[in-house]
């Protein structure tokens, strides 16, 4: 079977996707290794056999629910191209509004920034790609999660970001953070979320919290306030739904101008202390 491009795109299927056109061509051109510019300068072009059979399988795949940036293996956050693996959850806009906040709060002068929960490295290598004077340093629970991270700070050219692997704040020293960021797990075990879309595929460890999604952001609250120091900061992100109770743990642990901030859809998604 010869087909040319334009025949692979138009032939090819994603019926659940929200975004159909976009798929085909951003798998496509994941196949060929190009930009989706050559998808439109060489519509003519015929796909070699094991090209198409390749596109073939990540459509299956696709369709079998698998989120694209798994496909792909990446997912471009705050204009930095991350690896992305299933042991990590996939980084989303939304949580580039936790690197703006922190971005505002805090100028470019030397500041010691810790990621809980880091994943790909995102939150980690865009601030410190905004701030060349931080020391930025992101921590996980997943080994391989702190492997990929790594491998992002290369391709990066941060390499300056450390990584390691931990528990939260376990073996920070007391007193020696200034800014402390989170984009913990805060989706509640019973959430019906859970069971659609790209989330199925995403680790759990990363989603889900305890004691309705909070208890991480509790756990995150009440050790922090040992490794922070006096004057330093306390961001987190959470679900739109959790500001009020994210605020009171912070008030909690002794956090002052406790402050929510919205995402781009309007809802309260980052909290400052
Ligand atoms: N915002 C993500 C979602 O709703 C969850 C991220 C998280 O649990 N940290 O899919």
């Amino acid at each position: 079977m010869s087909l040319s491009i334009a025949d692979a795109i138009r032939q090819a299927e994603v019926p659940d996707s929200d975004t159909p056109e976009l798929d085909k061509e951003v798998l496509l051109c994941h196949v060929l290794n190009k930009d989706r510019a050559y998808l439109f300068t060489w519509p003519e072009r015929i796909l070699e056999q094991s090209q198409y059979d390749a596109f073939s399988i990540l459509l299956e795949r696709r369709n079998n629910g698998e989120p694209i940036a798994y496909l792909t293996g990446v997912r471009e956050f705050w204009s930095l191209p991350l690896k992305v693996h299933p042991s990590t959850l996939i980084p989303r806009p939304d949580t580039e509004r936790l690197v703006e906040v922190a971005l505002e709060l805090l100028p470019n002068k030397p500041t010691n920034v810790v990621d809980l929960g880091t994943g790909t490295g995102a939150i980690a290598l865009a601030l410190a790609s905004e701030r060349p004077l931080w020391s930025v340093m992101g921590i996980d629970q997943s080994e391989e999660a702190v492997e990929l991270a790594k491998d992002n700070a290369r391709i990066n050219d941060l390499d300056r970001v450390a990584f390691k692997v931990g528990s939260w704040c376990e073996g920070l020293n007391p007193d020696s953070v200034d800014l402390m960021v989170s984009n913990p797990p805060y989706i509640a075990e019973t959430d019906p979320h859970l069971s659609q879309g790209d989330v199925r595929f995403e680790p759990l460890s990363a989603l889900v919290a305890a004691q309705n999604g909070l208890s991480d952001i509790v756990d995150i609250a009440q050790q922090s306030r040992v490794c922070l120091r006096l004057q330093g900061w306390l961001i987190v992100e959470h679900g739109f739904e959790q500001a009020s109770d994210v605020r009171q743990i912070f008030k909690d642990c002794d956090y002052r101008d406790v402050t929510s901030y919205q995402d781009l859809s309007g809802n309260d998604r980052v909290t400052v202390g």
